[in-house]
């Protein structure tokens, strides 16, 4: 997990760790006019709306260090926030980055986990403008606040889908999912028998998409470049079934979309049978992929219906017909929510 080198938080103290935190912050936009040093970040705001944020990882209940690198952990803290953003049809702007750590972490480690930061500050555009240390006796905790703009006519809420709007999503489902169970179960294999090497390097792409997701960041700059607006959008952290029951229920709809459609991964497909579980259960209801979720009206279909990341798996009803799974045998299932439960 961490390099040889190890130097002890308590010798360099807090401000000692800010200043080396602060060294390899890059700042981006002129809006974020001051950063790391003063008591608050001061942005300039334009005319537009600012979006505002926060998730926070707690080790124990959103990742395991046994198996989650730092410097991934630290890209995801950011890659989650920025979906938010994302999902509200947003540019992000500034993070804030608030940790609370034991001693157990070394100078060292925490570096590794702001490479991660960085790295994703770069790859989104966004300032890390900010944040707080504190001390904490139990685990890891990454608190990251999202500062982001978007025009007051370009804001997606995930009250507007209309009856008849084509229902879509990005990428593929139920990978990240997946990529926890597998990890999970080469935990238990190397608990048992430390001398087992872990068996998953055939497995690359769903334990990327669990420890290191990306927010459709690119996909929000494809939409406004085909001047659609999505009528409504959220993102995909509690898995499809639940993220749909959002909008339909913000936007006084029903729904109904089509197992046959719903983009799964041919390794989530396999992956997911050798655990014994169904591929469709876990698109619905596997969390944490971070695609979008987003309705359009029918008039877009011509402008999306080749976008490669874009997939349309139904489309909006009205609200007493209720939200629908329709099988590949034609029969009709109730959609019921099973996001994720963290107590
Ligand atoms: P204060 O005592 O006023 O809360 P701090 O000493 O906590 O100030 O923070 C000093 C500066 O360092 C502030 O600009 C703060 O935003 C920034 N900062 C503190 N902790 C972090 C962190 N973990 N990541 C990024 N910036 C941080
Ligand atoms: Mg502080």
């Amino acid at each position: 997990m961490e390099n040889n080198k190890r130097t002890e938080l308590s010798d360099l103290g807090e401000f000692g760790l800010i200043n080396r935190l602060k060294e390899k912050v890059v700042l981006r936009h002129p809006e974020t006019q001051t950063g790391i040093g003063d008591d608050a970040a001061v942005i300039e705001n334009r005319n537009e709306l600012t979006l505002v944020s926060k998730d926070i990882l707690a080790e124990g209940v959103h990742f395991d260090l046994t198996y989650t690198p730092l410097r991934h952990l630290g890209y995801k803290a950011v890659a989650v926030n920025v979906s938010d953003i994302a999902a509200m049809n947003g540019i992000p702007k500034q993070i804030v980055v608030g940790i609370a750590l034991s001693n157990r972490f070394s100078l060292e480690a925490i570096e590794e986990l702001y490479e991660g930061i960085n790295q994703a500050c770069e790859d989104y555009n966004v300032d890390l403008a900010g944040g707080d240390t504190t001390s904490s006796r139990s685990g890891l905790i990454i608190s990251v606040t999202v500062l982001g703009e978007a025009k007051k006519e370009e804001v997606t809420y995930r009250s507007g889908a209309q009856v008849n709007d084509l229902i879509c999503v990005t990428g593929d489902l139920g990978g990240a999912y997946i990529g926890l169970q597998l990890l999970e179960r080469e935990k238990q294999v190397f608990k048992q028998d430390p001398e087992m090497q872990p068996q998953l390097s055939d497995k690359e792409y769903v334990v990327r998409r669990q420890l290191k997701p990306e927010a459709r960041m690119d996909v929000t700059y494809d939409l406004k470049e085909l001047k659609i607006k999505p009528s409504s959008m959220i993102d995909i952290s509690d898995g499809l079934a639940s993220e749909l029951l959002h909008i339909c229920k913000a936007s006084k709809v029903g729904a109904r979309i089509y197992e046959d459609k719903l983009p799964v991964d041919s390794m989530t497909f396999d992956t997911a049978r050798e655990f014994n579980l169904d591929p469709t259960t876990v698109a619905l209801n596997g969390g944490e992929d971070y695609e979008l979720l987003f309705t359009v009206n029918q008039s877009a279909f011509d402008k999306i219906k080749n976008h490669p990341d874009i997939t349309i798996i139904g489309h909006i009803t009205e609200y007493s017909d209720g939200v629908q799974l329709i099988t590949g045998g034609g029969n009709i299932f109730p959609i019921k929510a099973q996001g994720w439960v963290h107590f």
